[in-house]
């Protein structure tokens, strides 16, 4: 099989575009190792995060469209958020259309001149003038994209950003086909700073299949689909979706509460996910190329004339968004969870970090560190309508305030005070106060996410604190999550994608490896990835982790800051000596030079 990635690049500014071939499977695998080695090509070390030369980058897998839940799409940039090298992980239909497009990656450099909207299959593309969408909402602008290409919605993915990504948020999101998301570390405002609206992929060919040795793909798919689809290994996801942890999280006192002022409520019986499912759920839809269907829609109706008048929405749901926009903002009713998400989708934010920069501002306002002059809404926790204001002056930049609130919870705070209880562990936390080990992970995590190394399970199972016990965890644990990122795969796949079983995948169409290779390929990308995060700033001694993680109890009690930081200390330099293992090509070819 072509050993080459097949990589559409795209200049913005001079409107030029080029298939180029990028080396090679061996070395970077596809989805997050390939958008590494991108990366390293095409960015400006020595430019600022939203300088137009910076690339944006969206890579796929070796086994897109050729596996169940191999579904993601991974998106890598400089964050706006942090200044450092970022990836983000999204779906939908968009993995698959840039498979049937014809490529491996997607690199967008330059800015165009008015606002864009770049559209592309396997024999065209498109850069065109979308000027007139300025400021328009996600849906709209959906509606209009999808109208560029109305046929075969099956095989197109539409990507756009919001008025929250045209005005820079750091943590503005990208839309992928209505109901998922590139959420994190604001690649909305990537795009944004590239004046680019939207992108639309055509998956309007057929891939070459030539290399697949049938029996074994057959065999093997088989196989990883009868786990999938005939253990229970993703029930869990399908029927109530991960909104199944809101009950279990919030009873071991690990779900935080109103600006993580607690761990536990009473109120939970009203958002959780059997809640959403019994009065809100309409549909669970899926990815392409998945046979699950966690991505769970709920039904809005809002009540707008005397006589029984409704319009009706329908706005997609899971833990994080609930826990973001719900039990942090002490938000106890589901229409009032889903509005407010509905008004996070429109405007093109992420709803963790948009939800606990706001838990944040509630709290600093309660505390007169910030007045309502500033905050324009009276921000109370489970005041539904003070949010909807809020949530537009935040992506709008209305005032000094929001401009500031929209750099993030804890920027805010060096600024108007109150960083103790700016609930931030390198972004905006995800919904997991399960205690120490969680909160290294996150500070210090490549992506500052949840998903970086599950250590919210390893708190749950441990009660040790045991320093090399947990780093160990932590390694394995993102080992694994770089093989799987690798092959941009979903991680709610875990169990039907043991290592063994990626092998004899990626085997099985013709992209031969053998154990001890995969290994060494998968050390390299760690490697890599962390070099490029430390070449882009990242200084893990700086990261901090806010009192309010020390105060707040969890299921162990309080946390034990003794171990907290001796953690933190001892896995900074386990990081260090990854990123160490690295060196960038420059820098080979300038030691060639030397000898
Ligand atoms: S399990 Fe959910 S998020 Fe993962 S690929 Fe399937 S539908 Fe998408």
């Amino acid at each position: 099989m072509n050993n080459k990635f097949r990589v559409l690049a795209v200049d913005l500014g001079s409107r030029k575009s080029k298939i180029e071939y990028f080396d090679t499977r061996r070395q970077w695998l596809g989805g997050s190792g390939l958008a590494a080695g991108l990366f390293e090509k095409y960015a400006r070390f020595d430019k600022e995060p939203l300088h137009p030369d910076q690339p944006v980058i969206f890579a796929i897998g070796p086994l897109t469209g050729l596996f169940p839940l191999m579904s993601k799409t991974i998106m890598s940039f400089m964050s706006p958020y942090n200044g450092q090298y970022a990836e983000s992980h999204g779906g939908g239909r968009s993995a698959l259309a840039l498979k049937f497009a014809g490529f491996d990656a997607l690199v967008i450099t330059g800015r165009a001149k008015r606002l864009t909207c770049l559209g592309f299959g396997a024999n065209e593309i498109h850069i065109q003038d979308v000027h007139y969408l300025k400021g328009m909402d996600i849906f709209k602008t959906g509606k209009t994209l999808r109208n560029f290409k109305p046929k075969n919605p099956g095989h197109r993915s539409i990507l756009r950003i919001g008025p929250a990504g045209e005005n820079l948020v750091s943590y503005a999101c990208v839309n992928v086909d209505t109901y998922r998301h590139f959420g994190r570390m604001g690649g909305g405002a990537a795009m944004g700073a590239k004046n680019l609206k939207g992108i639309i992929i055509s998956g309007d060919s057929t891939h070459d299949l030539n290399q697949i040795s049938v029996k074994e793909y057959n065999k093997t798919y088989k196989e990883i689909y009868t786990i999938i689809t005939q253990s229970n290994a993703m029930h869990k996801y399908h029927n109530l979706g991960t909104p199944e942890n809101l009950i279990p999280l919030n009873e071991l006192k690990a779900l935080p509460w109103r600006n993580l002022q607690s761990t536990h409520d009473p109120e939970i019986e009203s958002i959780s996910g059997e809640k959403f499912a019994q009065d809100q759920l309409l549909r669970q839809v899926a990815c392409a190329g998945c046979p699950v269907g966690c991505i769970h829609i709920g039904l809005l109706r809002e009540r707008f004339g005397d006589d029984h008048e409704y319009l009706y929405r329908q706005v997609s749901y899971d833990y994080e968004p609930i826990f973001g926009v719900g039990s942090m903002l002490g938000v106890t009713s589901a229409p009032g969870v889903l509005t407010l998400l509905e008004d996070v989708e429109k405007l093109g934010l992420d709803a963790i970090s948009a939800g606990v920069a706001l838990a944040w501002a509630t709290e600093a306002l309660e505390k007169g560190l910030v007045n309502e002059e500033q905050t324009l809404a009276p921000l109370k926790f489970g005041n539904v309508g003070a949010y909807q204001q809020a949530l537009d002056h935040l992506a709008l930049r209305t005032n000094d305030f929001y401009t500031e609130l929209g750099k993030g919870a804890l920027k805010a705070a060096e600024k108007f005070g109150g960083e103790d209880f700016a609930c931030v562990l390198g972004q905006e936390m995800a919904g997991y106060a399960t205690g120490e080990n969680y909160y290294v992970s996150q500070a210090l995590g490549f992506r500052h996410s949840h998903l970086d190394t599950g250590a919210y399970s390893f708190d749950q199972e441990e009660t040790a604190r045991d320093v090399q016990k947990s780093i160990d965890y932590m390694q394995n644990q993102e080992y694994y999550r770089i093989l799987m990122c690798s092959m941009a795969g979903c991680l709610f796949g875990r169990k039907a994608y043991p290592k063994e079983n990626i092998l004899k995948a990626l085997n099985s169409v013709g992209h031969e490896f053998s154990m001890e290779e995969l290994d060494e390929t998968i050390r390299a990308i760690q490697a890599h990835r962390w070099a490029i995060k430390f070449k882009t700033g990242f200084k893990p001694e700086e990261v901090k982790i806010p009192k309010r993680f020390l105060e707040v109890e969890t299921w162990k009690g309080k946390a034990d800051p003794d171990y907290l930081f001796r953690l933190k200390d001892e896995y900074q330099k386990v990081l260090q000596d990854v990123a160490a293992k690295h060196s960038f090509e420059k820098d080979r070819e300038k030691e060639i030079e030397d000898t």
